[in-house]
């Protein structure tokens, strides 16, 4: 709302900065340039923004007169109405973030049974039991070795991919892995590989090729190779 003459004008004849800076200043009018869901840092929660760019104008008794610049871009908390910079969108929503560790945890899951081409009933139930456990709550032996036997197909079906052995599963696993890593605090990124780790051992000790793909889940997750070397052998103890 605009402020009166009166009142203002008032106010300007008895001086003072306070009072000065109500009468001119810098007013910003806002614009929405697009919206979406982010998890807002202010009210910390999943909420929806809107992302809103300003124009600044020189205010005299707030009626804006001359242009000052844009302001923003700025994301605006539905919820609290904060402002906050277009990076608070580079964090995941609770919702998303679930989402991601769902399949990154499936992934692993899929790529250490894959490992040896073979899927033993104990590690199918150990894979069932941690993929379940991550909110696939209707994951099934029975898909998981369908999921299998079709990434199997898939490698007969495309030979050069054999000579670089997992190669394939190497980039599944870091386009599940990558997008998710930088938001999990290193207790995360352990769990993940010593749920991995849990399926590998339930047949037996580690074969090469989970080691192998152990080892690439860990360099997905930045993890460095003595961390999964440490990490790998304390999970190999505490399974048997
Ligand atoms: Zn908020």
């Amino acid at each position: 709302m605009l402020p009166g003459w009166g009142r203002n004008g008032r106010a300007a004849q008895e001086g003072g900065i306070s009072r000065i800076s109500r009468v001119v200043g810098i007013r910003t009018a806002w614009t929405t340039v697009g919206d979406g869901e982010f998890f807002c840092p202010g009210c910390g929660g999943d909420r929806n923004y809107q992302r809103r760019t300003g124009r600044r104008r020189f205010a005299v008794l707030g009626i804006p007169l001359v242009p000052r610049g844009s302001a923003g871009p700025v994301v605006e908390c539905a919820a609290c109405c904060e402002h906050f910079g277009t990076d608070a969108l580079d964090h995941p929503t609770t919702h998303r973030f679930s989402a991601m560790l769902r399949d990154a945890v499936h992934t692993v899951a899929l790529a250490v049974l894959a490992a040896d081409g073979t899927c033993e009933r104990a590690a199918l139930e150990a894979a069932v039991g941690v993929v379940r456990a991550a909110g696939f709550d209707q994951c099934t032996e029975e898909q998981l070795a369908a999921l299998i036997e079709a990434l199997a197909a898939d490698t007969g079906r495309l030979p050069e991919q054999c000579g670089s052995g997992l190669t394939g599963l190497a980039i599944e696993l870091h386009e599940a892995l990558d997008p998710l890593t930088p938001h999990l605090a290193p207790a995360g990124r352990e769990s993940i590989l010593v749920q991995g780790a849990r399926i590998a051992l339930a047949d037996g000790p580690y074969t090469p090729a989970e080691r192998d793909v152990l080892g690439t889940v860990g360099s997905a997750l930045t993890m460095g190779a003595d961390d999964v070397s440490r990490l790998l052998a304390a999970a190999r103890t505490t399974s048997s």
